[in-house]
């Protein structure tokens, strides 16, 4: 599934293809994704430029001189950029034709992914309750210490909820953790100050890794430009069981957690 790091890879990868860009078209072949594409969709953005590309969460932003389209990649969903006359394959559900003579193709064969338009975006149900985006300022230390307070539910538990911040997904959980020496069961309200602030910086820590590294998930993804990502190969625990620890030779362990596996080193995680 593509995850934070992938969608911030996607929109970098695009951006140089569909900035100042004007739309040409609209072809869906397949409307019926997570959520139906607007029929009127179509005429709304024929000969809208893209201003710019932006990403909110795990949705891309292609704002436009009038709105915002909202595209989300779901499960397994991925966007490549070709010439328009390319021979489509299977699960190809739309095309954004650009003025370059390009495409902006989509490819899910789940169809969870999802296209939507927004005048105000910031106010979308779909965006406006969540948490901040975790390589922003707005969460800091401080934050993640006033978010734990009076919390029993589990500190891994708590990152992973997109009300309090996005886009930390299963594998940056654990690998956050292992880097901040929290044991991921802990109760949330057990972390100190200190271990806030180790813990802030190693979420940013590993998603930037996984952004350079062009993302972790091998088998379901391809980047916009068909790189698979090789964050993987520098994992400290997720899917690690029974494997020494990469610091100090202990064997990773693993439990499950609201139906997720978590990963960990007792002897390095308190
Ligand atoms: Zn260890």
């Amino acid at each position: 599934m593509p995850e934070l790091p992938e969608v911030e890879n996607t929109r970098r990868g695009l951006a140089r293809h569909v900035r100042g860009r004007r739309i040409v078209a609209l072809s869906v072949y397949e409307p019926r994704l997570r959520w139906r594409i607007d029929a009127q969709l179509a005429a709304r953005l024929s000969r809208q430029t893209i201003r710019r590309i932006g990403r909110r969460a795990k949705y891309l932003l292609l704002e436009l001189e009038s709105g915002t389209l909202l595209l989300h990649l779901g499960m397994s969903g991925n966007l490549r950029v070709v010439p328009a006359a390319t021979a489509r394959l299977k699960h190809d559900h739309f095309d954004l034709l650009l003025d370059s003579g390009q495409a902006l193709r989509f490819n899910d064969p789940r169809r969870f992914g999802s296209l939507i338009y927004s005048e105000d975006p910031a106010q979308h149900p779909l965006l406006k309750g969540l948490g901040p985006e975790p390589l922003t300022g707005a969460f800091d230390a401080e934050y993640l210490w006033r978010i734990t307070r009076r919390r029993r539910l589990a500190i891994k538990q708590l990152l992973m909820n997109s009300r309090l911040v996005v886009g930390v997904g299963n594998i940056y959980a654990s690998e956050a953790l292992f880097r901040a020496r929290i044991r991921p069961q802990r109760a949330a309200r057990r972390v100190s100050r200190t271990e806030a602030a180790r813990l802030v910086r190693g979420v940013r820590t590993v998603l930037r890794q996984a952004i350079l590294s062009g993302g972790t998930t091998l088998r379901d993804y391809l980047g916009a430009d068909g790189a698979p990502g090789y964050f993987r190969q520098k994992l400290y625990v997720y899917e690690r069981a029974g494997k020494p620890c990469r610091r100090c030779g202990t064997a990773v362990r693993a439990l499950t957690q609201g139906q997720r596996s978590t990963y960990y080193c007792p002897s390095c995680q308190k």
